[in-house]
């Protein structure tokens, strides 16, 4: 067999999170996995290094799931000179046209403009899990449910026979929609996989839900306020469908706010054996639901007619109430009316129900701070100190595999080469050691092409 050089470059997500951009090519073709951006709290974003300069060679560009460390630079690669088709599932396609227009109106066009947005999702090709399709001569692809958020995937390549396996964001454990990533039926001979949680445990669903449940019934039910920040894509829903899924927390109102409105009614057109497991559609059906979303006590605020004071109606109101809001790690939205009238009062109660970045607010809280600075508008105008007597609650939910279920991700592809992205160098390390008597995974630099020889 002639030997072939395969080249595999990062631009981002080397040994940290953030910016997700791959590249695989040999001498006539190049494929690129992900294009995102990195967010900094208090900053603006940074983009991936280098892809401007490669945008036009490429054949083919594949998105793995559309949360914006993955997908924030996509419409750049229009406006560089590719000319090819953009490939997703379809719920991503469309998450990921909210997500760009909310970047729109967050940055501007600072990466990309409204007429590259244009551009780029009217070459979008949907595609479902498990369809192989041609995307280059002599290379095909399929998108494998990855565990992680609704439409997320993980990316097998067929280069010429030789398999390689993008991982994306996988998630090993059961979560209300999905029972873990599936695994590909093929023996794969490249592994690129995300290692965010290297070195973390992450308990059973299950074992948190039960806290979670009882908590936030126990707070709402004594006539006070459960606050949850959360996420709008992903841990919104599923913590929705978790309380929805409890028959003792049927006569507490559940408010949901900000973004999250959106994202329930797009999850919506989703609940069907495409895309989420049978468990939970068979659970579905059990409870007599078409969507775990419309339950009596789960009460949208977006349509009410001013949601500024309908906000403070309801922080300030006597009625316990469960409280589901954006922004998942306190850098913004609606959140920040509620911690102004909710956060002085001890009896109230706040619960982290995701991962909470360095130097954002919801970190500062999440270490123990007694005091905030919260602003009551997006752009950051009218700073206003608070202290925070609530109780704070910390629930370990994640969206990403844990450290063994990585390992036993590794092991069992049993992959001839295995790359570690998307995870910060002390969890690698850590991760390298769960895996070491089986590979010796290769970490990438950023721009620096690491080349296999097939
Ligand atoms: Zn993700
Ligand atoms: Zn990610």
């Amino acid at each position: 067999m002639l030997m072939k050089n395969l080249q595999i470059t990062a631009y981002g997500a080397t040994n940290f999170v953030g910016r997700s951009a791959f590249t695989i090519s040999d001498k006539d073709r190049t494929v690129m996995l992900d294009c995102g951006i990195e967010l900094v709290p208090k900053k603006l974003s940074i983009a991936p290094k280098g892809v401007d300069a490669i945008a036009k060679n490429v054949d083919a560009f594949l998105l793995s799931h559309a949360h914006i460390d993955h997908s924030g630079y996509v419409p750049k690669l229009a406006q560089k000179g590719y000319r090819g088709k953009f490939y997703m599932t379809h719920p991503t396609k469309d998450i990921v046209f909210r997500l760009w227009l909310d970047h729109l109106k967050i940055e501007g066009e600072r990466h990309w403009t409204e007429d590259d947005l244009d551009k780029t999702f009217n070459r979008i090709v949907t595609k479902k899990y498990h369809e192989k399709f041609k995307i280059a001569d002599g290379i095909t692809a399929e998108f494998i449910n990855a565990g992680h958020i609704l439409g997320a995937a993980q990316i097998l390549i067929d280069w010429d026979g030789q398999l390689i396996l993008y991982s994306g964001d996988i998630n090993d454990r059961q979560t209300p929609f999905f029972d873990g990533f599936e695994y590909p039926e093929e023996e794969v001979d490249i592994l690129i996989t995300e290692s965010t949680n290297g070195d973390r445990y992450v308990p059973e669903r299950k074992k948190i839900d039960v806290g979670f449940r009882l908590l936030s019934k126990q707070v709402a039910e004594s006539g006070n306020k459960m606050l949850l920040p959360s996420f709008a894509v992903g841990r919104s829903q599923e913590l929705l469908t978790t309380l929805a899924f409890d028959d003792d927390i049927d006569d507490v109102p559940i408010y949901t706010d900000g973004m999250i409105n959106m994202m329930n009614t797009l999850t919506e057109a989703y609940l069907t054996k495409d895309w989420v497991s049978d468990r939970f559609l068979k659970e579905l059906k059990s409870r007599k639901m078409n969507s775990p979303f419309d339950k009596e006590n789960i009460i949208p605020i977006n349509r009410a007619q001013s949601p500024h004071q309908f906000r403070r109606q309801i922080a300030k109101s006597k009625e316990g109430a469960i409280i589901v809001t954006t922004s998942g790690m306190l850098e913004g939205g609606p959140i920040h009316t509620y911690l102004d009238f909710c956060a002085g009062n001890e009896n109230n109660t706040l619960g982290f129900t995701g991962y909470q970045v360095e130097g954002t607010i919801g970190r500062e809280l999440y270490d123990g701070a007694e005091e905030i600075t919260i602003f009551n508008d997006r752009r950051f105008n009218h700073p206003k100190k608070i202290k925070v007597k609530c109780k704070i609650m910390k629930f370990p939910y994640s969206g990403h595999s844990s450290a063994e279920g990585l390992a036993k991700y590794v092991k069992k592809i049993n992959a001839k080469k295995v790359i570690l992205v998307h995870g910060v160098e002390k969890n690698q390390l850590y991760l390298r050691n769960l895996i070491k008597e089986y590979s010796h995974p290769i970490t990438l630099e950023e721009n620096k092409p690491e080349v296999f020889k097939m």
